[in-house]
Order: C-alpha cells, then sequence, then structure tokens
C-alpha cells in the first residue's frame, strides 16, 4: 500500500520529522557551479539527472572548475608518478579515459561529497575518474568477463548458473559508471578500449527471460541487476515485479542498484515514481509472502550525507529490506577504519551489510584489487565487534565461475605467489578455482 496518495504529502511529514534531527549541510555548494542551488533543487531528481557528468568532455570542464590550481601530492601512494598541477591531472584523466574499460557518469551527489582539493587520495574520484598514471600492470589471468557469466546465458541476458538462482540482467545502464565493474564487458556505453554488448531494455528480450524462469520449476530466486535496476522506468519494474512474482515458484527476488548510494534524491521525490512503484512490488510480494528486497552498492562512508539517511529511513519506513554489497577497494576501504564505519553507518541505516567483495579479477582496474590477505586481515579484525547479524560476510566470487565462498574459505593460500586455490563442492563438484593476487603487491 502506498504511504503517499499522490501530492507527496505524507513522505513530506515523515521527511520533515526526519530531518529535523539531522544536520542539513548544504553538501553540494561545495562545488563552485552549484553553491547558489537551494536545497528543493538539489532535492529534485529531474535536476540530479539534468546536472549529471558524463562524457569526456563535461567531466574535463568539471574538474578543470573544481581542481585547485596545484594538486597535492598523495600521502596514501609514494609510488604515485603523479600530476602535480590542474593542467597536468586534466590530461591524465584524459589518457585514462583512453584506456579505462568503464566510461565516465557521475551523479551530482556523488559529485559533491568527493574531496576534489584533494583528488589523488580521494576515495569518491579513485572509484569513479580513471588517471593513467595509476595504472598497474594486469594480472595476465585477467579477464573482461571474469566469472564467465556469457558461458552460463541460455537467453541473453540471463545468467543461469545454480540450479535455484538467475541472474537477471535487465538493463545495461546505470546512474553512475564505477570503474571497476565486475560487468565492464556490457555495462555502460562502449569506451576506446572496449566494445560492449549491451543488454538495453526490451520488453521482447525480457520475454525470453520470463519465459525460460516459467519453464524451469527449480528456480526459486531471481537477481534483477543489469546495469542498474535505477534506470528501469517506475512501469517497467512494475512490469518486471508483476511478471516475477506471477510465476508460482519464484519464492524471492532482489533488484540490485547503486541509487540509494550515488542518488539518494530520487528516493525522496515524490514526484518521481520509481520509489512508489518498488514499495508496491515489495507490499504485493509481502502480501503473497515472497520476499522482494532492494540490493545496493554503498563502498565508503563518505558516500552517506543526511540526505543518504533520510532516503534510507524513508525505505525502512515503507519496509523495504535493503541490503548493502560492498566491493573491496585499494585505497577506498581496504583498512580497519573506513570499512568498520562504513559498517556502522549502514547498520546506523537499517540497511543490512550483507557481503564484502574480494575484488574481482577483472582486466583495467588493478590499481584497485588487494591481494586475497587484506580480506581475510579485514575480517579477522571486524568479526565480534558489531552484532553477529550486522557483520558482513567478506566473500570471494571465484573468477570462471565458481560461485561465491567465505573468503576464509580457501583450499590453499600461497602468499608468496599470490595463488589461492577453491573448491565449491556443492555447486561445481571437483574442480578447482584459483584466484591471483595482483602482480607486485602480494602482502
Ligand atoms: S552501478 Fe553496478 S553495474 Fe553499474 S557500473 Fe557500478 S558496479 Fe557496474
Amino acid at each position: 500500500m502506498r504511504k503517499d496518495d499522490g501530492d507527496g504529502t505524507a513522505s513530506e511529514a515523515s521527511n520533515g520529522r526526519a530531518s529535523a534531527d539531522l544536520g542539513k549541510d548544504p553538501y553540494w555548494r561545495n562545488i563552485k557551479a552549484w553553491e547558489n542551488v537551494s536545497e528543493a533543487e538539489f532535492m529534485s531528481h529531474r535536476w540530479q539527472v539534468a546536472n549529471a557528468v558524463e562524457r569526456k568532455g563535461k567531466l574535463l570542464n568539471f574538474l578543470a572548475a573544481v581542481l585547485p590550481a596545484n594538486i597535492p601530492a598523495s600521502r596514501l601512494d609514494e609510488r604515485l608518478k603523479s600530476p602535480t598541477t590542474r593542467e597536468e591531472f586534466l590530461l591524465d584523466v584524459e589518457e585514462g579515459m583512453r584506456v579505462a574499460p568503464m566510461a565516465v557518469r557521475l551523479t551530482p551527489h556523488i559529485l559533491s561529497v568527493a574531496d576534489w582539493s584533494n583528488p589523488l587520495d580521494d576515495p569518491i574520484r579513485k572509484q569513479f575518474v580513471p588517471l593513467a598514471s595509476t595504472i598497474v600492470e594486469d594480472h595476465p589471468q585477467l579477464s573482461l568477463d571474469s566469472l564467465h557469466e556469457t558461458d552460463d546465458s541460455p537467453v541473453p541476458g540471463l545468467v543461469h548458473r545454480y540450479p535455484e538462482k538467475v541472474l537477471f540482467l535487465a538493463t545495461s545502464n546505470c546512474p553512475v559508471y564505477c570503474r571497476f565493474c565486475t560487468r565492464s564487458y556490457a555495462v555502460g556505453s562502449n569506451t576506446e578500449s572496449v566494445l560492449k554488448t549491451p543488454m538495453k531494455p526490451s520488453k521482447r528480450r525480457w520475454e525470453t527471460v520470463f519465459e525460460h524462469i516459467k519453464n524451469t520449476p527449480a528456480i526459486q530466486d531471481v537477481v534483477v541487476s543489469g546495469g542498474d535496476s535505477y534506470h528501469l522506468a517506475a512501469d517497467h519494474l512494475r512490469l518486471i515485479g508483476d511478471r516475477l512474482l506471477s510465476i508460482p515458484h519464484i519464492k524471492r527476488f532482489r533488484f540490485a542498484t547503486k541509487g540509494l548510494a550515488v542518488n539518494p534524491i530520487r528516493i525522496l521525490d515524490s514526484r518521481d515514481g520509481w520509489v512508489d512503484a518498488f514499495v508496491e512490488i515489495s507490499d504485493k510480494g509481502r502480501a503473497l509472502g515472497k520476499q522482494v528486497a532492494m540490493h545496493t552498492h554503498f563502498n565508503h562512508p563518505h558516500e552517506c550525507t543526511w540526505i543518504t539517511e533520510l532516503a534510507a529511513r524513508h525505505l525502512f519506513e515503507r519496509c523495504v529490506t535493503v541490503r548493502n554489497q560492498t566491493v573491496l577497494l585499494r585505497g577506498v576501504n581496504d583498512d580497519v577504519a573506513t570499512m568498520s564505519t562504513l559498517i556502522r553507518k549502514l547498520a546506523d541505516m537499517n540497511i543490512q551489510p550483507y557481503y564484502v567483495y574480494q575484488s574481482d579479477m577483472v582486466q583495467g582496474v588493478e590499481d584497485l584489487r588487494t591481494p586475497l590477505s587484506t580480506i581475510l586481515e579485514l575480517e579477522r579484525q571486524i568479526r565480534g565487534t558489531i552484532a553477529g547479524f550486522m557483520t558482513p560476510s567478506f566473500i570471494v566470487d571465484l573468477p570462471g565461475g565458481g560461485g561465491k565462498r567465505l573468503a576464509n574459505s580457501f583450499e590453499t593460500y600461497d602468499q608468496a605467489s599470490g595463488v589461492s586455490t577453491w573448491m565449491a563442492p556443492g555447486v561445481t563438484g571437483e574442480e578447482v578455482f584459483r584466484y591471483y593476487d595482483p602482480i607486485g603487491r602480494r602482502t
């Protein structure tokens, strides 16, 4: 049932109550071009979309306006051959984009939480804006489709690897493009180095997916992803939700979206229909005894602002189950203090810190990958410091299609060679999978 009857009154009143308890820092005004943007404008999803930064020219113009003339040296990585002036930095970005597997797209919210006075060390910049000077040699075992998803696709846009669950790639667009995306073979526009295999939203393609699911009674669980469910129109979200709910053997499904992390404004904008469509599906599922959840993707505490807290509270009040999947990234969240703070912030927003993933072995972003030893040490330090049900599982998604395993469940791990071996007896029998630490960063 909708809390909001169409004029937004109910949700605005509820948000007003919540915001009274929260500092309302107009953080977007740190960006000179937005210093006169009112809270009402910034809180408009339409404004967020109109002011998103995508494509090289727009990004370079944005950076030219926000970067200092002299770029401070990195405090975190002494090996960095870093640019020292704004002009050098812009050239570095241009060259980085020439070889990056992912295109660039950034929301005003996420651009506003970055510290552009220190762009070399900033955890937001590192995730979204490539720099040629930070690129390090790819391990020879890396590939664009490291999880071999296309090998397990019975119909285009459906990965069916495990008997009872499937991954439905409904779209290949996202509100932002992450440099380290596992699906860089398909997601976003073509780049100079990667010609994508796109999964455009298409009812005809989706029909073949629904048919496969309907005709395969063993399937109980669907992940609707892409791409990002935030880039599905509200009607498309309803269509997918209703079709899945109508299939008797589907017991549960989740929509994957980074939207809450990178554009929480949409959740609160009562003029936009996306969240109402989501809540409708979630409510219908509950009435049928089926769980519909949102899986989101926060990687750093700086991504959370008072608007994020309001958006998360709005979802909580409307009984939406939200879980988070963090990707472990070197120089972003690979230390105990940052990861612990992120987990606590998520827990405080009633978002379950569900997974922390070891970075997949994807080409072109080796500067962000950590050795396996990092995730093992993080778990060792963090487990026990917060309630068990708010402690994430620390996971490796096995390259080559072995599925997700607890990071500490390896068969062998030789830190000198950086090779760990894994088995998934319940899924692939005696097959052995290997994960390779990045070259030169094995401890
Ligand atoms: S939001 Fe998800 S699917 Fe989209 S680029 Fe980022 S990691 Fe990839």
